[in-house]
């Protein structure tokens, strides 16, 4: 793990839940029933370990923790990925919301998403008018989470919610951002090598050492979800912009299942747009606030090499040989334009810097 991954390492924040080893819903519950269970008519007494034995299985220090799924018509899905996720989480005694974002679906995903909300109020939904993009539907979903913790999961069965207390130890360790890993990946091999290459590649000029930048799976602390701002195509490298900002991001290998129902939403485009939006991703974390490094580092080297060209060119017209017939002369006026053009983008994009700096900007870990 890269230097720069790692937490510091604060206390994580005691809260009622942590300091009982349960949530707060639990803690209501015992409440009402201090050592004794009634079931029926007739008294029975259940020994206080056996009445826990279920919610003291998993602790955080999270009191609620809100899971946002993204979702484009997926509507065979919909319920079967409600009952996992209950099935999960509900004997854990955790404390969640569900937030699906109904990404403009054309099919019954709607429908089937205000069943599950009439239901249970654990539930909620956010719907769009047209298909807007997963990060879209990722940026307005977190704009709505009320928890502490936040998982972000895929609606079309291929993330497995059995994973989210994993991922939430992680945020309890300190970290700010836990990705998962599809170690085992159950996708077409064209996928699974595009993917490869995109994470290398990704890791390479990030120096963020995740093997999966784009699992649908991932935990953050509510924090980062304030803070990064995903558009376009962005949400595959959310550990990306995260880290830029400031964030420590780290991932556990997660249980990964093939498509069971309709197909994937991302077609052969997704190797195009990956690769443009990579290159955004770069400009925009590394060289945003400098946009001089970028360009006038450039701008400097086509210079430069003009100059080479064109003084060398010099000395020879000067020993009397003709230019007339010397390609090279293009070659030198063409590098010492372009080098000139490059560095005034440079300079008028420092110019636009600084007089749009703006303090809410800056990520602010914690004040007084
Ligand atoms: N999705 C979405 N809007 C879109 C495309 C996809 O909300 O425009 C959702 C989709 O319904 C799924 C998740 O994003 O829940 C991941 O999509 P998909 O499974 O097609 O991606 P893949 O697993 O092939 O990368
Ligand atoms: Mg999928």
């Amino acid at each position: 793990m890269d230097a720069q991954n790692k937490p510091d390492k604060k206390p994580i924040q005691n809260n009622t839940s942590k300091n009982t080893g349960q949530n707060p819903q639990n803690n209501q519950q015992n409440k009402k029933t201090p050592g004794r269970r009634y079931t029926g008519r007739r008294r029975r007494y259940y020994p206080r370990s056996q009445q826990n034995s279920q919610s003291k299985q998993f602790k955080t220090s999270f009191k609620k923790i809100s899971i946002v799924i993204p979702l484009y018509n997926e509507e065979e899905s919909v319920h079967p990925l409600t009952n996992e996720i209950k099935k999960a989480l509900n004997p854990l005694g955790l404390n969640y919301e569900v937030i699906f974002v109904d990404d403009g679906s054309t099919d019954d995903s709607l429908k089937k998403i205000k069943e599950i909300c009439n239901s249970d109020k654990k539930f909620r939904f956010v719907s769009f008018r047209k298909n807007y993009g997963k990060s879209a539907a990722l940026q307005v979903g977190f704009k709505y989470v009320s928890g502490d913790a936040v998982i972000t999961m895929d609606a079309d069965l291929q993330d497995d919610p059995k994973e989210i207390p994993n991922l939430l130890k992680k945020l309890d360790e300190g970290y700010d951002l836990c990705s998962g890993w599809k170690k085992k990946r159950f996708d077409p091999v064209v996928k699974k090598l595009s993917s490869k290459f995109f994470n290398f590649v990704t890791r390479v000029l990030t120096g963020i050492k995740i093997h999966d930048f784009n699992c649908g799976l991932k935990a953050y602390k509510r924090d980062v979800v304030r803070n990064i701002k995903i558009y376009g195509e962005l949400h595959r490298y959310i550990p990306v912009l995260a880290n830029w900002q400031g964030f420590t991001v780290t991932e556990i290998p997660v249980q990964h299942h093939p498509r069971r129902y309709g197909k994937t939403k991302f077609g052969i485009s997704r190797f195009f747009k990956g690769f443009v939006d990579l290159i955004t991703v770069i400009f925009s974390t590394r060289y945003i606030k400098r946009p001089m490094h970028f360009f006038g580092f450039f701008g400097a080297l086509a210079f430069l090499a003009g100059f080479i060209i064109l003084g060398y060119l010099t000395v020879w017209w000067i020993q009397g040989h003709p230019l007339s017939n010397r390609p090279m002369l293009f070659l030198g006026m063409l590098l010492i334009i372009v080098g000139v053009q490059l560095s005034a983008v440079g300079l008028l994009g420092e110019m636009l810097v600084r007089s749009s700096t703006d303090d809410k900007e800056y990520v602010i870990k914690e004040k007084r």
